[in-house]
């Protein structure tokens, strides 16, 4: 249309905007993409991928312990931070190149700059002062740390975005939060050696996860030197000669050289023009959408974290690929967020999907528990006390599975797979009809034959 400089403008080269400008792209339509930072968002950039980096890098300090059981002669270990920093900033480099590269060949028009809508088609990029006339919009520019209401010291704080460009591991770090972020931080840093301190306002960490995966998974942590404070939080921090002292509410002054807060993100909408095009956000401060991520007003739409539905990377990636494939594929699909695999890449790590115990005994009359704790072969051979936690949670009645949950070794790896069958909807009867894989972990999965609870409803008042 003559009208329109593009068919389709995108504001944000994350994870879910890269997937639907390249999509709508290979669909014919003429598309413009906006970052304002670095292509590949906060996955590549600063999320998901620099993490796992260092996740990696923080579990070779078990392997070198478990080695001499198996016969190797390890000599002394060291590590050294700043050479996996710059090693992990050339990968996110060379990501970040095959981002930029497979939109071009999709003949997407990259603009590096901020936009802003001006009104409800017109988006203004602030690095040139051009205005783009676009047909449709599509808003993916995710979240962004939120760092609580201002407390004495807080510019001391860092985040997980400063967190993964430290110039020195710290010797000892406070981290505030207990979601999956400030757990996997915990464990890098631990991993890593660094005396770690985990403050967490709530009664367990882990908010929202079964409650024996934060049971054990604390307990595991624990056992690896993690302190962990709960029912805390932090009111104000200090520089002093030696580092940064935390004043907790329980009055206890903790001494460490960084102090960072995984206390949760905010969808990012400042001064994004929302108001100027009419776009209204949710009760959350997320962008309002529908199932097909449409917002209130018909030509705008908005995928990822700044809708705050399931804030992953393959959610964001999977609502910007149905977004473009109904809108200029000519196919309809909402995205299904049922079911939704994930793990935490904590040590040990969780992989999780369904129901916990509890929403499932909620929801449902009658609720079948398969629960085993085990040492895992590999481990318990060089003599350790670490443990693994599987849990399958049946519908008593139907006898599907409603959800399993794993705290240990590859949990994340069993959880993906796991998760094909539960959206298939198996049975656990599907589950004992699978033959086992030995020597593994993962057969216990398909070999827990006793139910080791159930619970039954009472009936509605
Ligand atoms: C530390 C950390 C670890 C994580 N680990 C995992 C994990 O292990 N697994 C997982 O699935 N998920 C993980 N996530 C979550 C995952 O990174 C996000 O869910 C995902 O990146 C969301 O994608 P998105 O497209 O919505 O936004 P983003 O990837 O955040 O992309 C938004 C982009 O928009 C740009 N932008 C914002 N405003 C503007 C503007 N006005 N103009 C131009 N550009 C703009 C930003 O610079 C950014 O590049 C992690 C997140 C964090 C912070």
């Amino acid at each position: 249309m003559a009208d329109f400089d593009t068919d389709l403008f995108v504001i944000g080269g994350g994870s879910g905007g890269v997937r639907a400008a390249r999509i709508a792209a290979n669909h014919g339509a003429r598309v413009m993409l906006a970052e304002e930072y670095r292509m590949g968002g906060t996955c590549v950039i600063r999320g998901c991928v620099p993490k796992k980096l260092l996740v990696y890098a923080s579990r070779f300090a078990h392997e070198f312990e478990d080695a001499a059981g198996y016969g190797w002669t390890v000599p002394e270990t060291s590590f050294d931070w700043a050479k996996l920093i710059a090693n992990k900033d050339r990968e996110i480099a060379r990501l970040e190149a095959a981002y930029t590269a497979n939109l071009t060949r999709s003949n997407v028009s990259i603009v590096k700059s901020r936009a802003v809508l001006e009104d409800a088609h017109t988006v203004h990029l602030l690095a040139d002062g051009r205005r783009i006339r676009a047909k449709t919009i599509l808003i993916a520019t995710g979240g962004w740390p939120s760092m609580g209401n201002g407390i004495a010291g807080i510019e001391h704080v860092i985040s997980s975005n400063e967190a993964l460009d430290l110039k020195e591991l710290p010797k000892r770090i406070l981290i505030q939060g207990g979601g999956y972020i400030a757990v996997e931080f915990a464990c890098v840093f631990a991993g890593l050696g660094s005396q770690v301190t985990l403050v967490y306002r709530g009664e367990n960490i882990l908010r929202g996860f079964d409650d024996d995966v934060r049971s054990h998974l604390r307990k595991e942590m624990e056992a690896r030197g993690i302190r962990i404070l709960c029912k805390r939080i932090v009111e104000a921090i200090e520089r002093v000669d030696h580092g940064l002292c935390v004043e907790l509410s329980d009055h206890e002054d903790i001494l460490v050289d960084k102090v960072m807060f995984a206390t949760g993100r905010r969808p990012n909408v400042k001064g994004l023009g929302l108001e100027a095009a009419g776009v209204k956000l949710d009760e959350k401060g997320a962008i309002a959408v529908d199932g097909y991520s449409r917002t209130n007003v018909p030509h705008i739409y908005a995928v990822g974290d700044v809708t705050d539905r399931i804030n992953l990377t393959p959610v964001a990636i999977r609502e910007g690929h149905a977004f473009a494939d109904t809108v200029f594929g000519g196919k309809d699909i909402r995205v299904d967020h049922a079911d939704v695999p994930t793990a935490v890449f904590s040590d040990p790590e969780v992989g999780t999907i369904g129901l916990t115990e509890m929403q499932a005994r909620e929801q449902y009359h009658r609720v079948d528990i398969y629960k085993t704790t085990f040492r895992p072969m590999k481990t318990v051979f060089v003599g350790s006390e670490r443990r693994t936690l599987m849990k399958i949670i049946v519908d008593g009645l139907t006898d599907r599975v409603l959800g399993c949950h794993i705290v240990g070794p590859d949990a994340g790896e069993m959880i993906q797979v796991l998760g094909i069958a539960i959206k298939m909807g198996a049975t656990k009867a599907d589950f004992d009809a699978t033959m086992a894989v030995h020597p593994t972990a993962a057969e216990e999965l398909v070999t827990m034959r006793t139910v080791t609870e159930t619970h039954v409803r009472a009936a509605a008042e």
